[in-house]
């Protein structure tokens, strides 16, 4: 009973570990606790697939439940653990049940933010059941205001306008996606969404919520029937903050991913790892895919240093946003036909750092590839030719 590996969360990262460890030949007892009644899955279809209704949610589950049995995973659903005691290696679930663990795995991702203002017009996107109550009231011809400009706003907007709503979004700063995007791209996303005819105020702030309404500081009223807020995520850190262990924005891990407490990991959304010389938290499939496996090799005392190259996507409309690696202020831009754009983010030797693609469809996908390939091979390379849109980034790999 003593020796069993426990991850808190069954999402994305720790759906990825349990079945790693099962894959990486760990045979002794293995929980994978969640406080969601469904099996493992990927969130990126709720904001796309799933609203389109081309997805559902056995499609991007992790494994089925006969793959779970088979695999011995004991998934405890529904269910979500309240305490934990470090120094005893045991914790404790909603029911009142005490477990003992010799491993442990926090992967409890976060939850929407959400705005003080309560009303049964205002939905929130992060599970799948937030995604089956949107879908329902999505229906064409509905007035929606997105709050937040950011990709879950955005992807919404893109997907609402597809199902024929109205939709306005809402941005506070002065362009969207800024956390995370430059400017040229911003304004890309800008230019896309009003073509599609989509509302986008920026630089507006909200006053209130009303039932049939969204009334701005300015005085603005807009009547609406409905209201998404994507505002960012809250990290779920309370477990690890009450347990006494090391947190800053997110649950804080060496390299290894192990946490300040002995015998715990963290990964996904929720891990605070140090990245390009700085805590910080990526929000994203692809990390939350990397951690899960590399926790879970690290809980088998494998000790690997974590460095995969972190990345995202995004999709709107036909069109396809994809990065690898990190941004840096060099940039060099390389303007696609069709209208598309090639970021590069070049470090101070020349090499490259990051790289961003924005083209229709997903035929971005092959240079952003390219561009990974580039970033570990770390040579340094020539400004003109990343801005030569004739010039295959396959020649600069070969050097
Ligand atoms: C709508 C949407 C669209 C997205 N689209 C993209 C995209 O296009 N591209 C991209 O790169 N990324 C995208 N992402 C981000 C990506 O899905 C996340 O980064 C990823 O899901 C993080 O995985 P995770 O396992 O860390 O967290 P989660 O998937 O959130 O899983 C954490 C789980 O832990 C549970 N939990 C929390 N506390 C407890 C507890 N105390 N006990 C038990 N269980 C607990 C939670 O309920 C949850 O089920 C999207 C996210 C959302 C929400």
């Amino acid at each position: 009973m003593n020796d069993a590996l426990i991850i808190v969360g069954a999402g994305h990262a720790g759906g990825r570990a349990a079945l790693t460890l099962r894959k990486e030949g760990y045979t002794g007892r293995l929980i994978l606790i969640g406080d969601e009644p469904h099996l493992p899955y990927e969130r990126p279809p709720l904001s796309k697939g799933l609203l389109q209704g081309t997805a559902d949610l056995a499609g991007y589950s992790l494994c089925d439940r006969e793959r779970l049995a088979e695999l011995d995973i004991e998934h405890i659903a529904g269910n979500p653990v309240i305490r934990l005691e470090p120094q005893q290696h045991r914790l404790q679930l909603a029911d009142g049940q005490w477990l003992p663990y010799a491993g442990l795995l926090l992967a409890t991702g976060g939850r929407a933010r959400r705005l003080p203002q309560e009303h049964a017009n205002v939905l929130y996107l992060r599970t799948h059941d937030d995604a089956l109550a949107l879908r329902n009231a999505l229906t064409p011809g509905t007035r929606l205001v997105v709050v937040g400009g950011g990709f879950i706003g955005l992807e919404v907007a893109a997907t609402a306008r597809g199902l024929g709503c109205e939709v306005t979004v809402l941005e506070a700063g002065p362009r969207l996606a800024a956390r995370v995007l430059p400017p040229v791209i911003s304004q890309a996303l800008l230019a896309l969404h009003r073509e599609h005819g989509v509302d986008v105020r920026l630089n507006v702030a909200l006053e209130s919520i009303q039932a049939d309404s969204v009334q701005l500081v300015d005085g603005q009223v807009l009547p609406c029937d409905l209201v998404v807020v994507g505002i960012g995520m809250q990290p779920s850190i309370e477990l690890a903050t009450a347990a006494g262990l090391e947190v800053g924005q997110g649950i804080r891990v060496d390299e290894y991913l192990r946490t300040s407490a002995a015998n715990i990991y963290a990964a996904g959304d929720v891990c605070e790892f140090r990245l390009d010389g700085l805590y910080q938290r990526q929000e994203t499939w692809r990390n939350a895919e990397a951690q899960g496996r590399h926790a879970a090799l690290n809980l088998l005392g494998r000790e690997v240093p974590f460095d995969a190259i972190p990345g995202f996507w995004s999709d709107q409309y036909d069109w396809g946003l994809l990065t690898v690696g990190v941004m840096s202020p060099s940039m060099v831009t390389r303007v696609l036909p069709g209208g598309g754009l090639l970021l590069f983010y070049l470090d101070p030797e020349q090499r490259l750092q990051g790289a961003c693609g924005w083209a229709t469809g997903n035929s971005v996908a092959k240079d952003i590839k390219l561009c990974e390939r580039l970033i570990s091979a770390r040579i340094p390379l020539d400004v003109s030719s990343l801005a030569d849109a004739e010039l295959s980034l396959k020649t600069l790999l070969r050097g």
